[in-house]
This record gives structure tokens, sequence and C-alpha cells, in this order.
């Protein structure tokens, strides 16, 4: 296994974790500061409310770009310190145990084994996706919580007359993956995401750190600037665990029904939802212009 993954590899190097504490208010953002005390603060821009989620304002979202244009030459590594220093325990992490999370999972372990990670267990994993819950429990001692829907698979496709993924994915990932992660991340401030900007046109403008305006949180995209093979060298140099199914075809894994493995040269999404228009299940969406009344900490409606 380790040898079908060093084939992903071109040669990319990780690289060395340093913390490096950036303030947002020097001037010189090529020299960052490494300052002893954490990033942790308290601006008024992004005072929480009470229950302790954050609430959009304009100076919240720039002082979000202002971080987020500081880290963009930041290691994930240094991302992670940051985002962990300045939100946890208010920070969290979801994850489909996909590659890129699992690197992300990988780092933390490291510094913030902590950190609340979970998934969204729709009912409709892969048998393999759902082992790697037990393989990261067993190699890192981290648990990852599964997070379920109200209804049972059984009793959801009851309820709508049969397998809704196959006449209306939106309503199945609304009903059995957003509601879920809304209801997952009441009382959090931030979460980490795994995306990276060349999976998808989609993703190609994310942000390091920005706000989440369906879900009312700063969204903190360390793997945003890494390449696919980075993510692997990665996961070969530190023998990290992986879903086998990448070795069977499939570079994207999602719930059984809406995944195919992808022929050669075929977008390493393409294999998601094939057949609709759709490429997103709305977790990593591009969200609307942000703007006064966004991100209440409530799902946005129009999203
Ligand atoms: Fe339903 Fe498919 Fe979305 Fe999974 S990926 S929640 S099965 S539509």
């Amino acid at each position: 296994m380790r040898g079908t993954a060093a084939r992903k590899l071109s040669g990319n190097v990780m690289e060395t974790p340093v913390l490096r504490v950036i303030s947002p208010d020097r001037d010189e953002e090529s020299e960052p500061a490494r300052a002893a005390e954490p990033a942790r603060a308290a601006e008024s821009a992004s005072s929480p409310q009470a229950g302790g989620q954050l609430v959009w304002t304009p100076e919240l979202q720039a002082e979000l770009a202002n971080w987020s244009r500081q880290l963009e030459s930041a290691t994930p590594q240094e991302i992670l310190r940051w985002a962990v220093e300045r939100y946890a325990p208010r920070f969290t992490m979801a994850t489909a145990f996909g590659p890129e999370g699992m690197v992300l999972i990988h780092m933390l372990a490291e510094f913030a084994p902590a950190t609340p990670i979970f998934n969204l267990d729709t009912g409709y994993q892969f048998a393999e996706t759902l082992a790697l819950r037990e393989r990261v429990l067993a190699r890192y001692g981290m648990a990852v919580e599964m997070r379920r829907p109200e209804q049972s698979v059984a009793e959801y496709e009851a309820a709508n007359g049969g397998p809704v993924y196959k006449a209306n994915p939106d309503k199945c990932c609304a009903d059995r993956k957003l509601t879920v992660l809304t209801q997952s991340v009441v009382g959090m401030q931030a979460w980490a995401s795994a995306i990276r900007r060349d999976q998808s046109p989609d993703r190609a403008q994310a942000p390091i750190v920005g706000w989440d305006r369906k879900f009312g949180l700063v969204k903190v995209s360390p793997l945003a600037n890494w390449t696919k093979q980075q993510v692997w060298k990665t996961i070969v140099d530190h023998d990290i665990p992986y879903n086998p199914l990448h070795d069977q075809g499939y570079p994207s894994i999602g719930c059984w029904p809406c995944t195919r493995s992808v022929l050669f040269g075929e977008d390493e999404r393409a294999g998601r939802w094939s057949g609709f228009q759709k490429t997103e299940c709305g977790l990593h969406s591009v969200d609307p212009p942000a703007g006064p009344g966004a991100g209440s900490g409530q799902k946005d409606p129009s999203a």
C-alpha cells in the first residue's frame, strides 16, 4: 500500500514545521513576528456573542482577510497552530477521512490532539472509510466523533419513498450532511477545512482564513496552497493511514451511491455525483458575498 501511494508522488518536499505567530498589525508582512504570547486575541472585530459564536461584521471580515494574507506563505502546521492558539477550544474539524484530512489529523496529533474532530456519518459511507476511524484511534489516540442524522437510512428512505440521492442529491446532502454539520458546530468559532485550491474551480478562490457565511464560522484552510503531490508525499513519508480505495481509482471519496472511480485523465472529483451538475455537497461551496446580517451562526437560507 505504501508503494502504491509512493507512485502518486512527484518529489515535492514538506516544509519543516516551525511555529510562527504573526501579528496582523505589523507593517512588514514578509517578516512575521515570533511572539511568545498566543495569537488568541479579543479584538473588538471578533468579540463573540453569548454562546461563544462569532458574528460577522465588516471589521471581522477585514481582520480575517488580513490574517489570510499574512498566512498565505505559512506552512500548514503554522496555520493550524495559529488557529488552535487563537480559537481553541472553539476550533473544530470535520473530516471525511480523505487524504488531505488525514494529513491535517496527523499534524494536529503532534500539537493539538484534543482538537474535536468529527465525521458526518450519512449512513452511506464506504466500509473502508468507516474503518479509518479505528485506524486514527489506534495510530494517534484521537477519537473522531461520528455525527449522524436523526433518521437512519432505512427511516429516511421510507419517509421519502426511496433513496433520495437518486433524484435529488442536493436534498439528500442537505438532510444528511449540512443539517448535521450545522448542529455539530454550535458553540464553535472556527473550523479547519482540508480543501486545496487546485481541486476544482469552486475551490480555486478559497482563502487561507475566511468567513464561512453558511455556518457562521471562521474557516481555516491550511492546505489551500498545497498540491496533491505534497499531500501524498506527506502520507508516504509519515506512513499516515489512508483509504485503500484511493489505490483502486477513487481519488475523491464520498458516499458510495455518489462516488465512482475515475478514468485516467479525468478530473480528480469527476467521480463525485457523476451524471449530475452537482460538484459539492455544500460544505465547501463558494459563499455569496458577505454583508450585513451574514453569519448569525445559522445556516444561510440562501445557500
Ligand atoms: Fe446523499 Fe450522496 Fe450527498 Fe451522501 S453524497 S448525503 S448519499 S446525496
